[in-house]
């Protein structure tokens, strides 16, 4: 027994969680406030450890261990699960924990535990354990990005470079030659073609990290369908145009169309806004049909991922990252980005907005 009343005061006002249970049913002699608040400050000196404890709990076990064995146990960073507020509804708390047996003329007569409470550190280690996880893979992706951005961007440079070239071999072997307007015009519309590609390509990449506002995206991308020999329809209730016209909505609306014309085999492109009324609320919906290689059911989900492309390199250049960035701005205003396509019978697209 400890009975020395400043030696009581200074063990119940210690930073630790001490306690000492007695005789053959463990019952406690002592435990000091920081104990008594892990079991949400409720009497548990005089009782049984049984009574006290489930027989699930941890420390349960380990004070019966050591009080049957004799031998004592150490441990940091234990887990256990406690119950600060008395409620029952227990949480995690992370301990380094000491329990001893107490013996008489060689007997064991008890068990003195002292457990100093390291939750707060653990945490603040996980919390930086997970942030330096998300830094890594925050690099990961950077790299992987770089790569794929280069290498795409090299293969327009390769072309027009062997196109200049050969206007360069052409003017060199024979200074005097006169070119056809024709055959220059082909040339360079050729490097003009490259460049394009390029201009594309840096486009995408800056989308990325910014998000560009801008002209009317119907307009821009009518233009570039007729380049592609597919004609673009826009269906619209008037009264909507003005309400959707946002520059993010013109970010994802512009990948949509520049892939729907990009994958369409030349085959019309329609564009339909409307209003989806529903007992939750009103969505602006806007979608971009096409007709032309469609994509497999398979693909549908991979698609939306950073990279990830459902056609080869060879047949058609891009990046991969159209679809996840529209996603990505879609659902960053409250939206979905959501598909409906087969594999050769064109896809359609519909981005829904809450109004
Ligand atoms: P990118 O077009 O640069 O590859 P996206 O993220 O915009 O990147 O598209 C990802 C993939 O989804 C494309 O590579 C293509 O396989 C498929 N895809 C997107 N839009 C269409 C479409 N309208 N028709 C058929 N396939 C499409």
């Amino acid at each position: 027994m400890i009975d020395d009343p400043s030696l009581l005061v200074l063990l119940d006002d210690a930073p630790a969680a001490i306690s000492v249970q007695r005789g053959p049913e463990l019952r406690w002699e002592m435990a000091n406030a920081r104990f008594r608040g892990l079991l949400g400050g409720r009497v548990i000196v005089g009782r049984t450890l049984a009574e006290v404890l489930p027989d699930w709990s941890q420390l349960r076990r380990i004070v019966e261990e050591v009080h049957k064995s004799g031998t004592p146990y150490s441990a940091h960073e234990q887990r256990f699960l406690i119950d600060p507020a008395g409620t029952g509804a227990l949480v995690d708390g992370y301990f380094d924990i000491v329990c001893q047996p107490l013996r008489e003329n060689g007997a064991i007569t008890g068990v003195l535990s002292f457990a100093v409470d390291v939750t707060a550190q653990v945490e603040a280690r996980k919390r930086l354990e997970s942030i330096a996880n998300e830094l890594r893979q925050a690099v990961d992706a950077r790299d992987e990005f770089l790569s794929v951005a280069s290498h795409e961007l090299k293969t327009p440079l390769t072309a027009l470079r062997l196109q200049v070239q050969s206007l360069q071999r052409s003017v060199t072997r024979a200074p005097d030659a006169q070119f056809s307007p024709e055959q220059l015009r082909a040339r360079f519309d050729a490097a003009d073609r490259q460049v394009q590609r390029l201009v594309e390509l840096i486009d995408t990449l800056l989308d990325v990290s910014r998000l560009h506002g801008g002209a009317d995206v119907v307009d821009r991308a009518r233009a570039m369908a007729s380049a592609n020999g597919s004609s673009l329809t826009l269906e619209s209730p008037p009264e909507l145009r003005a309400r959707l016209d946002g520059s993010r909505i013109d970010q994802i609306v512009s990948n949509l169309l520049s892939n729907a014309i990009k994958y369409g085999r030349g085959k019309p492109v329609t564009v339909h806004l409307g209003i989806d009324r529903q007992p939750s609320g009103s969505r602006a919906t806007i979608t971009v049909s096409d007709e032309g290689i469609g994509i497999a059911a398979e693909d549908h989900a991979r698609i939306f991922e950073r990279f990830e492309r459902a056609v080869s390199r060879t047949h058609y250049a891009g990046l991969g990252l159209g679809l996840w960035i529209s996603r990505q701005i879609a659902e960053a205003l409250g939206g979905t980005l959501t598909l409906e396509s087969d594999l050769g019978k064109g896809a359609r697209f519909t981005l829904s907005l809450p109004l």
